[in-house]
């Protein structure tokens, strides 16, 4: 991870309501204090549901928790007539740093095109949110071999238009579907194979200064038993973390891979 420093992100998904959110914000906080946690080495975000962010965000402040927090998605729009939708601009007010863009699950389960992921990840820029932009092969393509070129092209896609100084701060997450939610993890090499592809693509697309300060993650099963090794890869500089980000003990112990 040369320089780069690790980021530990725990998408809850569509789990805890925001009363189990401050349980859960609260519970980490201690866990990781009482085990010494460096945050200053490893840096820890939680990504709630929409609803859960004004609370997390007070606990947060109001305790000067060292954690970051941020949202699950964001609308591609900034205001006016979209029905359900929500605006970047309402996540910076509420604190937020990150916003996961073109997640397997919206690409799945709401038909989002590497088009509106791009456009996701330029509304995050322009309020001045950080993107964790997903990118993954499913199974089929795995199976074919042509995972490389799969997800370079997502990456590709999803970055038109998006400037040098905006890059810079961009944090991917490499998520092969076939591992997301299934138990099933990626080998540390598989990990390390794309997440390097990656990070060649980036210094092509801008630099090779620029793509060596971006944040590459992998997600997909990450748990407290299997986080050192995925860790150990030095294009790995992070994980996206499910299932396993709503408990706290667990996450806690992921976010101390290094212990
Ligand atoms: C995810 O949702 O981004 C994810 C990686 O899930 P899990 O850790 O449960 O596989």
């Amino acid at each position: 991870t040369s320089g780069r420093t690790p980021l530990m992100a725990g998408n809850w998904k569509m789990n805890l309501d925001h009363l189990q959110a401050t349980h859960l914000v609260q519970k980490l906080d201690w866990t990781l204090r009482d085990g010494r946690h460096d945050f200053g080495a490893v840096e820890v975000a939680v990504l709630p549901p929409f609803t859960d962010l004004r609370s997390v965000q007070t606990l947060i402040d109001g305790d000067r928790l060292d954690l970051r927090h941020g949202a699950q998605d964001l609308s591609t729009q900034d205001s006016g007539a979209y029905t359900g939708e929500v605006s970047g601009a309402f996540l910076a007010k509420l604190g937020c740093t990150y916003v996961l863009a073109g997640h397997s699950e919206r690409r799945e389960y709401h038909h989002e095109t590497d088009e509106v992921v791009n456009a996701k990840v330029k509304a995050a820029y322009r309020h001045g949110l950080t993107p964790i932009f997903c990118v993954g092969e499913p199974l089929e393509v795995r199976q074919a071999g042509t995972h490389l070129e799969h997800v370079l092209t997502q990456l590709e896609a999803g970055l038109v238009d998006v400037t040098a100084a905006q890059a810079a701060t961009l944090v991917v997450a490499y998520e092969p579907v076939w591992a997301i939610g299934t138990g099933e993890v990626a080998t540390p090499q598989d990990a390390q194979e794309v997440c390097a592809a990656i990070r060649t693509k980036l210094a092509e697309l801008y630099s090779g200064d620029l793509a060596d300060g971006v944040r590459v993650l992998y997600g997909g099963s990450v748990k407290a038993a299997n986080v050192a090794a995925i860790m150990a890869q030095e294009d790995v500089d992070g994980a996206l973390v499910g299932g396993a980000s709503i408990d706290p003990a667990e996450f806690a112990s992921i976010c101390r891979f290094k212990d």
